[in-house]
């Protein structure tokens, strides 16, 4: 996925210090004999995946509640769950949502969600990167207090303790609720966000009902009130942007909003399509996510890239529209960009961080393999990645976690997790 989008065949790729040291076709010089080979024969090696919109926590609430509109998901099956959810259920869940993001070849996520500091730890202790935000809202009518708010002093924490975290692997994030909290908050927010030089994830025009309610008690769309709270001064990934306006499109074309296009989810809730060709158009960065395993329900970004592509091509009756290369972009350097990553990772480049993933391209699925990024978006899933590596470190090789102990956060879901989310009764492990 480098500026030429260049194919090596038959490749040697050298990784020291957790960093691409050396891509070709010929071998390292045998001066710089290798401490480890790994025999890649048939196999595919891409950048790691970049899921710019999840929610690890909800991993446990995959499957609790489908085939609903999203106003009574969320309020009958949703919402009742995540009262119960405590620090506990967080990492536990974040853990087997991360183990599921390195066996489908994501190396970095962008995450949204309570208990950062449980989300946080589960990332530190797995190797996988990602950009954290601590979901905030404050109910309109509720006095605000910067100083004793929840919502604030998570930010806060989440900063201190988090920010930059082994080398820039973790990055805090800040965000604002566009629907439901009031804008003191989110003055407060955006304004912590610039001091301290954090980005931004917000849920935005997600639903008609969404852009009508904020229409019809402001006269502006969510995009048009969030700019005047200065929600997008900084580095913002807006997720959904399923029912932006032209004019919203232009605004954060403007201010290099990045629109994290979620089109499983968006299409299992009924909620719309995003035109992402359009916000191309108008300059906005688009990258991919999962959304939660609760309206995915997988984490798997090549079942994303696939069905982006097609969507585009669906919407625009144009097939030629978001060709392979581009949703793999999307999935990669414009993921990458959408973190503040682009120096970083997206990209199998030397000097890069080593982020990658080997997919088995010998399975009967793949074969005959005519053009390669055509089989990436189109025939492959996340169940052909092999091998996914973060800074030259295997966090997932051949059905083994080598940094997570599966086994136990099996027993944690089983004896504590679960029974604390849905009651004994209803244990569904
Ligand atoms: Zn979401």
């Amino acid at each position: 996925m480098d500026e030429n989008l260049t194919v090596l065949t038959d490749a040697f790729v050298g990784v020291t210090d957790g960093k691409f040291t050396h891509i070709g076709t010929t071998p390292p010089p045998e001066s710089e004999r290798p401490a480890k080979i790994i025999d890649g024969t048939g196999m595919v090696m891409m950048p790691g995946l970049i899921n710019c919109h999840t929610h690890l926590a909800m991993s446990l609430l995959r499957g609790c509640g489908d085939d609903v509109p999203l106003q009574q998901w969320l309020t009958e099956r949703i919402f009742p769950v995540e009262a119960r959810m405590d620090a506990r259920c967080a990492k536990a869940s974040a853990l087997l949502g991360i183990a599921e993001c390195v066996r489908f070849g994501v190396t970095s996520v962008s995450d949204l969600y309570f208990h950062t500091d449980s989300i946080a730890q589960a990332v530190a202790e797995t190797g996988i990167k990602a950009n954290i935000a601590c979901s905030s809202s404050v109910f309109k009518g509720g006095e605000f207090d910067e100083r004793r708010f929840p919502a604030c002093i998570e930010l806060r924490a989440l900063r201190k303790n988090w920010h930059g975290y082994d080398n820039g692997r973790i990055l805090a994030e800040a965000s604002v609720k566009a629907y439901s909290s009031t804008h003191e908050l989110w003055d407060y927010v955006t304004r912590f966000a610039a001091e301290e030089g954090l980005g931004m994830q917000i849920h935005l025009s997600e639903t008609a009902a969404h852009q009508a309610q904020s229409l019809e008690q402001t006269g502006l769309t969510p995009a048009q009130v969030l700019d005047c709270h200065h929600a997008f001064d900084g580095r913002t990934c807006a997720a959904h942007c399923v029912h932006l306006t032209e004019e919203d499109m232009t605004l954060l074309g403007k201010r290099r909003v990045t629109a994290v296009h979620c089109p499983v989810s968006n299409m299992k809730l009924a909620s719309g399509r995003a035109d992402i060709t359009a916000m191309v158009k108008h300059g906005m960065n688009v990258a991919l996510g999962t959304d939660s395993a609760a309206s995915n329900n997988a984490l798997d970004m090549f079942r994303v890239m696939k069905l982006a592509a097609l969507q585009a091509k669906d919407m625009q009756k144009d097939p030629g529209v978001l060709p392979a290369p581009a949703a793999l972009m999307m999935a990669t350097v414009c993921g990458a960009k959408a973190q503040g990553r682009e120096k970083e990772c997206g990209m199998i480049k030397t000097g890069l961080d080593a982020d990658l993933c080997l997919l088995d391209f010998t399975q009967p699925h793949l074969i005959p393999c005519h053009d390669l990024m055509s089989h990436l978006v189109y025939c492959a899933t996340g169940q052909d990645v092999v091998l996914t590596m973060v800074r030259g470190k295997t966090l997932y090789a051949a059905g083994k976690y080598p940094t997570i102990d599966l086994s136990k956060v099996m027993e944690e879901l089983r004896s504590y997790a679960i029974p604390t989310l849905f009651g004994e009764k209803e244990d569904p492990s």
